[in-house]
């Protein structure tokens, strides 16, 4: 089963729409963190270091409610600590179905298959489980043995009882690319939707501070990792932000995207730092200092971060915003990712400030299109070959 119709249309369409309205900033994925703790306590986590009075609270139902419905985005994403480890979370899903908005709620597992009678399957909720490798690799990254087991169990078992399933990974400097290919491999078997994938975010919490990538080595290991990938894996990201992983498509993070809201409020100015809060979503909006923050900022925070919460957003929006961001999607979905050829050494450029080149940009690639179809009236309408769509995307 793949990323239902329905639920690419609905996000195409919000895309659009606010496209159509002008609006420049718009929320694309809510992160509903209802609560801190959780049942493992992972070496690369910056989430649980809070004190146990803060780990004990949990956002009750109807505040996450009210988040949602201040926000507005489309899909919400539920991580934690760890979602199923909330009393409500039946409940807080159930309310977001009923909203029809597409969920994603990030879980270990380990308490999944126990809890899989409490939960309808639909095609509004997915369970994305988090394993950052085969059985060594995920048992340590988690810092317990046996876990990686008992996730691939209740994969099988959500799976076989009809749910959607996606899993989560995050990799460090010590992940060696072709083991990450075999693992990709197996979870495919596994029958999951797709999955997804991203750097570790350097944490300042975070207890190991020495094997989180830095900009380069993260260019360096997805270009391989993603040099000709296998036909048969699926993941549940948009291709540009697997292409902007490899090298071959620059993006600037878009914060506003995946707004966070937590037990502290609406959090500046993203999923990763945490910059102050919000006593509503209209203020984080309004009041947050978006210029300080992405690569091209300066920002010491941001020098590093590839992460899908603050780059997820920026590709979607080039997708449907821009024609070079389309030309690239169509590209990859028609032809395949090809061998990586890195940009990494390229200065950051700001594409959240283009708009005027990209308008113009875009006026003469479809004046090129335009005469390109033309010249081909009488060669009777040949289909654009790779290179062309390769050569008008990077125009
Ligand atoms: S670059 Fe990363 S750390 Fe900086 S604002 Fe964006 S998501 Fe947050």
């Amino acid at each position: 089963m793949g990323v239902p119709v329905s639920q690419m249309w609905t996000v195409a369409s919000y895309v659009l729409r606010q496209k159509l309205r002008g609006v420049q900033r718009y929320p694309l994925v809510l992160m509903l963190e209802p609560l801190f703790r959780c049942n493992l306590a992972c070496a690369g986590c910056g989430k649980i270091q809070h004190p146990s009075s803060v780990l004990k609270r949990n956002l009750a139902a109807e505040e996450c409610f009210q988040a949602v419905e201040e926000c507005g985005a489309p899909m919400v994403s539920i991580p934690g600590g760890e979602p199923l480890l909330h009393p409500e979370i039946h409940e807080i899903v159930d309310g977001l179905v009923e909203r029809k908005k597409y969920i994603y709620l990030c879980t270990n597992a380990i308490l999944l298959e126990e809890h899989l009678d409490r939960f309808t399957p639909s095609k509004y909720l997915t369970f994305s489980v988090h394993l950052d490798g085969l059985q060594e690799e995920h048992d340590r990254a988690v810092c317990r043995d046996g876990i990686y087991e008992v996730a691939v169990c209740a994969i099988r078992k959500a799976v076989e009882r009809g749910f959607r399933v996606t899993t989560n990974t995050t990799l460090f400097n010590d992940a060696d690319p072709e083991m990450c290919r075999r693992f990709f491999d197996e979870l495919m078997e596994l029958g999951v939707e797709g999955m997804m994938v991203s750097p570790g975010y350097p944490y300042e919490k975070a207890p190991d501070q020495e094997r989180f990538l830095h900009r380069n080595e993260t260019l360096r290991l997805f270009g391989k990792l993603l040099d000709r990938p296998k036909r048969t894996w699926r993941f549940n990201q948009s291709p540009l932000f697997l292409e902007f992983l490899r090298g071959r498509f620059d993006l600037e993070c878009t914060p506003w995207g995946n707004p966070t809201y937590n037990l502290f409020g609406w959090q500046k100015p993203c999923y990763l730092l945490q910059e102050g809060y919000c006593g509503s979503f209209k203020e984080l909006m309004e009041t947050t200092d978006w210029d300080s923050y992405g690569r091209c900022s300066g920002n010491p925070k941001c020098t590093d971060c590839m992460v899908h919460s603050g780059y997820e957003p920026s590709a979607v929006a080039q997708t449907f915003g821009s024609l070079k961001g389309f030309l690239r999607t169509a590209k990859v979905t028609v032809f395949g990712f090809g061998p990586s050829r890195a940009i990494m050494d390229e200065p950051a450029a700001d594409l959240r400030r283009t708009s005027p080149q990209i308008d113009a940009a875009l006026v003469q690639l479809q004046e090129s299109l335009s005469s390109a179809t033309d010249s081909r009236e009488d060669a009777s309408a040949t289909p654009a070959s790779e290179a062309e769509v390769e050569l008008l995307s990077r125009s």
